[in-house]
């Protein structure tokens, strides 16, 4: 979603953060959820859940913004989104960074 204008306070405000967690075997694949996401998160898998329905599935890793309009709208309860903390995504990115090896990282120095 593109907005049309920039909100006069963005500066002063902190957007959350989400994880989206789906339960694949409850979807019955109406694609609400990837239809409705601000953020563009989810699209429908090519996968088939037990029922024969393709579940959606998270493409945009990062962008949920935690509004829990896909928990809202799912009619069947099977996606969730849950809050991270701005200091555990924090540590996750940490984690990331220090999970590569040090080629990696003496390579992303160089280029920095
Ligand atoms: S919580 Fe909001 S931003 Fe995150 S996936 Fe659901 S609809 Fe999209
Ligand atoms: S809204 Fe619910 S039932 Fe519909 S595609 Fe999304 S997860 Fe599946």
């Amino acid at each position: 979603m593109k907005y049309w204008r920039k909100p006069l306070d963005l500066d002063q405000v902190t957007i959350p953060h989400g994880e989206v967690l789906i339960i694949d075997d409850r979807c019955k694949g109406c694609g609400f959820c990837v239809e409705y996401c601000p953020k563009d998160v989810l699209v429908m898998s090519t996968r088939f859940n037990k029922k024969g329905y393709h579940p959606p599935e998270v493409v945009q890793t990062g962008l949920c913004v935690n509004c829990n309009l896909c928990e809202m709208i799912c009619p069947d309860f099977a996606i969730f989104s849950v809050a991270i903390p701005d200091d555990v995504k924090a540590g996750l990115n940490d984690e990331q960074e220090s999970s590569e090896s040090p080629a990696e990282q003496e390579e992303k120095e160089e280029t920095r």
